[in-house]
């Protein structure tokens, strides 16, 4: 098994501030869900608290859950190999969901790729790509070529794809957050990572917060965890990370996306759908 150190690991886009209330407000009106549950603890906290800042920040960027079909446009390579192997990898999250990746060759692609070396591997969430203007990429797969190895493949586009459909990363749920050494993990991905305290804590140390989504048990093997060290854990066990897409990724794609619309024999239902 090779050392943590060596891994290189997902650093997420987030949009620029300015663009928060109108990315909030898309995921809003793509997928109703995407509103946040606003605990009544919140009614507690002191006045001011809960801004337009606060409640931007807890909107979940989620698809419609009638289906995710979004075109991939690749920005720096035209190599029909490399592509379609790429986005065979985008399409491993498909099976028993509705979600589908289709090459394109227009920058009108919701989806657009870059390999820019030394940028890293990283992708906007869900529907925030929809904000970013049309010649700009929303995932970065650094210096992915065909000698990539194929583990790689599975680790990082898989898990970028992850980020493309909405899902956040797994580590930051409060269980695993809580059991980091706050000062090891500044100390660790300073070294392993050149990261300055104010990364680790954005993208290592800040909880997610509930939401009415989320609602699985905490997965350390899912496509979505970092791999952790015992050594920035409190309990010192190591959070293994995923390496593929496993049970757990796989059902809650299949429950936010699902492959078939439930179907109804309501005769409210079927009026409606005359209707349209
Ligand atoms: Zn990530």
């Amino acid at each position: 098994m090779s050392s943590p150190a060596t891994i290189k690991v997902c650093t997420p886009k987030s949009l620029p501030g300015t663009d928060l209330f109108a990315a909030a407000k898309t995921a809003v009106e793509i997928n109703p869900a995407n509103r946040p549950y606003v605990r009544p603890v919140t009614a507690l906290l002191p006045a001011g608290t809960v801004t337009k800042e606060f409640i931007s920040a807890m909107t979940t960027k989620y698809w419609k859950s009638g289906g995710v079909h979004l075109a991939v446009h690749f920005l720096d390579t035209d190599a029909a190999d490399l592509k379609a192997r790429i986005i065979s990898h985008m399409n491993a999250w498909s099976p028993g969901a509705n979600i589908k990746f289709s090459e394109s060759r227009s920058n009108d692609a919701e989806v657009r790729i870059a390999r820019t070396p030394g940028d890293g591997y990283w992708s906007y969430l869900g529907t925030d790509i929809l904000h970013i203007a049309a010649d700009q990429p929303t995932m970065n797969l650094d210096s992915f070529s065909m000698d990539t190895d194929e583990s790689e493949y599975k680790r990082v586009v898989r898990h970028e794809t992850g980020h493309t459909l909405g899902f956040p990363h797994e580590h930051l749920r409060r269980e695993v957050v809580e059991n980091i050494d706050p000062k090891k993990a500044i100390r660790y991905f300073l070294e392993a990572d050149g990261w300055s305290a104010a990364t680790t804590k954005a993208q290592v140390l800040t909880p997610l917060e509930d939401s009415s989504l989320i609602a699985t048990p905490t997965d350390t093997v899912s496509i979505m965890c970092y791999q952790l060290p015992g050594s920035i854990m409190r309990d010192g066990r190591p959070v293994p990370g995923g390496l593929d897409i496993d049970d757990q990724d796989r059902k809650f794609a299949q429950t936010l996306y699902p492959a078939k619309l439930v179907t109804t024999t309501h005769p409210v239902a079927k009026v409606a759908a005359h209707a349209h």
